[in-house]
């Protein structure tokens, strides 16, 4: 195995939805800060090989890398806090491994030995590990769901076994626990973070560090009964109260001095911190003034994280332009049941990406209110094609114009399957079927978006089954519904603009996941301006 790269593995314990992605990004992003080169690695204990199938409203918004991979969420964390794309070997699910072992056995290469939990999918887990860790100064693992887990037990034995062999100098274990409060007698209580790291030592791993979350505040007693119970170097054992945002975690973890402890512990330089960027972003949302109502017509309504990189990127922009965006969840069905009385106040309305039929005629209806009244329209990927179908049933005046996802009998299917893509209408094949990750685009110079992108050529992440139809390019045209982003050979249409409107702009790709906090994308930026204009 390799021995230079040096790796972190992140575990977590009490309860989950601590927030360990932005623990092990924020890792990442205090190292990157001290020169290292890092990258990051999430391993899940789900059976599902990739994200693709998961459903979003329950799991959180699936993230696509531009290599095409449909991944976890805290993929989507991992490149803004290090500010790198990353590739599929940075989301590693239990079903990928037993896949690939399955296949093994069955290609008859364990050559007749029986074939275990123990070695052969800790084995391949450690082959995952060490390939994404290749080439890095730093690599960092989080291992998903609760040290104790009964389906995360194989990953906790291989990141155990990974000590002796890459050399116990090469590794630390950072353990993520969560600090209750009695309201009662008003106490933050430590004994659940004692018996998790208790549970980890169980399971053979000694924590190094332990990050103590909490939402009240932690005094130094707390930390250094933990570090006492733990046997935890008092250093080690940081705070992680709930703060502002979490891209001010960073910067407190270095004022703990965790930065200079990990470099000692893993044997590399003490190199001095330089600044990662994100001084403006977090002045500026000190100093935001006022808000841009931003309302988001979807389809799920249950969780947070559903649509997180389109969150993300609304605030990146409103805050790059020194407001707080608040985003105004409008669910799709409501507007098709009780009309768009509900998008009055808005300033700006997005349509995000999405599948089913479900919603979608209310999605339509937002989109109308968005081009007559002159409300600044985004749509993203199926928010693209929701315009189309909008525009064509409205203005082209194509009654029954729909996309074949949501009705294969219609006549005007200005959305639909190319002929060569039919294979991805397999039914009974969902996963990876879909144009996914990063593909070029060229935008017409004159276009809003060409002037927001500052170049012509550009490269965005799609994931999605269906096009605009090109047997209609000709009709959208001449109505005033512009073409203005295609792929280099000019066969798909990327992006739509309505050029008489204030900021019409439908894209059939995801230009969210490319967003970073200190560096908006520009069409969100330009999208967020013309709200704060019209408004
Ligand atoms: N459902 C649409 C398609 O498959 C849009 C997908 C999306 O918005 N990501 O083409």
């Amino acid at each position: 195995m390799a021995k230079e790269t040096k790796y972190i593995f992140v575990t977590g314990g009490v309860l989950s939805g601590l927030g360990k992605g932005i623990f092990a990004a924020s890792l990442g992003n205090i190292l990157k800060s001290r020169g290292f080169s890092v990258n990051l690695q999430k391993c899940d204990p789900y059976l599902n090989v990739d994200a693709g199938t998961l459903n979003p409203g329950e799991h959180g918004e699936v993230f696509v890398t531009d290599d095409g991979a449909e991944t976890d969420l805290d993929i989507g964390h991992y490149e803004r806090f290090i500010d790198r794309n990353l590739t599929k070997a940075s989301s590693v699910m239990s079903g990928k491994i037993y896949t690939e072992v399955l296949e093994d056995e069955r290609k008859g290469k364990y050559l007749g030995k029986t074939v275990q939990v123990i070695p052969h999918i800790t084995n391949k887990i450690q082959k995952f590990i060490v390939e994404a860790g290749k080439g890095v100064d730093i690599h960092i693992v989080e291992i998903g769901g609760t040290v104790g887990d009964y389906e995360g037990l194989h990953f906790i034995e291989a990141i155990r076994q990974m000590r002796r062999k890459v050399g116990v100098e090469n590794v630390l274990y950072a353990h993520l626990v969560y600090l209750p409060f009695l309201e009662t007698s008003k106490e933050l209580k430590t004994k659940p973070a004692q018996s998790s790291v208790r549970d980890l030592l169980a399971l053979g791993i000694q924590a190094q560090i332990i990050g103590c979350r909490a939402e009240h505040d932690i005094q130094q007693e707390h930390l250094k009964k933990i570090a006492l119970f733990s046997d935890v170097d008092e250093r080690a054992v940081v705070p992680l109260p709930t703060i502002r945002s979490v891209y001010e975690v960073p910067t407190n973890l270095e004022k703990f001095g965790l930065g200079d402890f990990v470099c000692q512990k893993l044997n590399l330089p003490i190199k001095k911190r330089t600044s990662n960027g994100w001084e403006k972003y977090l002045d500026n949302l000190a100093h935001a003034e006022g808000e841009v109502k931003i309302g988001l017509i979807a389809k799920y309504m249950s969780n947070e994280d559903t649509y997180k990189s389109v969150n993300e990127a609304i605030q990146a922009a409103a805050i790059h332009n020194k407001k707080m965006a608040k985003i105004v969840w409008i669910d799709a069905e409501k507007v098709e049941k009780h009309g768009t009385k509900v998008l009055d106040e808005l300033d700006g309305i997005i349509i995000p990406g999405g599948f089913g039929n479900r919603g979608t005629e209310g999605k339509i209806l937002a989109c109308k209110y968005a081009r007559e009244k002159n409300i600044p329209y985004l749509g993203l990927c199926l928010g693209m094609q929701v315009a189309v179908i909008e525009f064509a049933r409205n203005v082209l005046n194509y009654k029954d114009a729909n996309s074949a996802e949501f009705d294969r009998d219609s006549k005007h299917d200005v959305i639909h399957i190319m002929p060569e893509q039919r294979t991805c209408l397999d039914e009974e094949n969902f996963g990876a079927t879909m144009r996914l990750g990063a593909f070029p685009c060229l935008l017409a110079k004159g276009s809003k978006s060409y002037t927001l992108y500052g170049q012509d050529k550009i490269s965005e992440r799609h994931r999605h089954r269906y096009e605009f139809n090109n047997d209609y390019r000709k009709d959208f045209t001449k109505a005033g519904l512009m073409i203005v982003g295609t792929s280099p050979n000019n066969h798909l249409v990327e992006v739509i603009e309505l050029p008489l409107h204030p900021f019409f702009v439908g894209v059939q790709f995801h230009p969210e996941f490319k967003s970073r906090p200190d560096r908006p994308h520009p069409l969100f930026d330009g999208f967020i301006k013309a709200c704060l204009n019209q408004s």
